[in-house]
C-alpha cells in the first residue's frame, strides 16, 4: 500500500504519517525531513537548499525526485510508503508515477487533509514560537502557503482524474482525522 498524505503546510501531515508508521508498519518518506537532515549534516545539498527552505520557496523538482528515487529500493518488505510533502508539483507527481511503475507498483490512494487557509494561518501562529523551524515565521509561512496554492493544488485534479483522491476534514482534532484516514485505508482492503 502506497499512499500520499496531501495538504497545505501545517495541515498535520507529519503527525498523521507518524501514527501510520506506528500503527501499520509503513515507512514515512518526508522530503522536508530529508532536506532538513541534509542541512543539519552540512552537506553540499544542505548548503544549496538552506536559503530556499528558509524563505519558504520550493526546492527544485530534480533534487526532491532524486531524494525519493534513492529511498524507493529500501521500501521492499515494509507495509508500504507514506509520501509526506511529496509530490508538490505536477512534474514531481509524474516522476513518482513513472518510478513506481518501474518498480511494479503504484499509488493506491491520495488522502487530502482539507483545511481552511485562514484557520491554518491562525493555527500556525502558536507553532511559530515553539517549532524552532527557521521557515515557521509569518513571512516564510505566507510564501509556503502561496507555493502550495500555486504549484501543489493542481495535484488535486491530477489525482481526482485518476480516481485516487480521498478528502478528509483536516480541521477536526488529531484523533478524528486519524479515524477518517484509517477508515479510508481499510475500505481499500
Ligand atoms: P515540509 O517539511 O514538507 O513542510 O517542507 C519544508 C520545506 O522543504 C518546503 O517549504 C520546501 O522548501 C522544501 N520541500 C520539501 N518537500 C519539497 C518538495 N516535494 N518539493 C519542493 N520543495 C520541497
Amino acid at each position: 500500500m502506497n499512499l500520499i498524505l496531501f495538504g497545505p503546510p501545517a495541515a498535520g501531515k507529519g503527525t498523521q504519517a507518524q501514527r501510520l508508521v506506528e500503527g501499520r508498519g509503513m515507512v514515512q518518506l518526508s522530503t522536508g525531513d530529508m532536506l532538513r537532515a541534509a542541512i543539519a549534516s552540512g552537506s553540499a545539498l544542505g548548503r544549496r537548499v538552506e536559503g530556499i527552505i528558509q524563505r519558504g520557496e520550493l526546492v527544485s523538482d530534480d533534487i526532491v525526485i532524486s531524494l525519493i528515487r534513492d529511498r524507493l529500493p529500501g521500501l521492499a518488505g515494509s507495509g508500504g510508503a507514506i509520501f509526506d510533502g511529496f509530490p508538490r508539483t505536477v512534474a514531481q507527481a509524474e516522476a513518482l508515477d513513472a518510478m513506481l511503475v518501474q518498480a511494479g507498483q503504484g499509488i493506491d490512494t491520495v488522502i487530502r487533509l482539507v483545511v481552511d487557509d485562514l484557520v491554518l494561518t491562525a493555527r500556525v501562529e502558536g507553532r511559530f514560537r515553539e517549532s524552532g523551524r527557521p521557515d515557521d515565521n509569518p513571512q516564510s509561512f505566507a510564501k509556503r502557503l502561496a507555493a502550495y496554492n500555486r504549484d501543489t493544488a493542481p495535484l488535486i485534479p491530477y489525482y481526482r482524474a485518476q480516481g485516487k483522491l480521498v478528502e478528509v476534514d483536516g480541521m477536526a482534532d488529531i484523533q478524528a482525522v486519524a479515524a477518517q484516514i484509517a477508515q479510508a485505508l481499510d475500505s481499500l482492503g
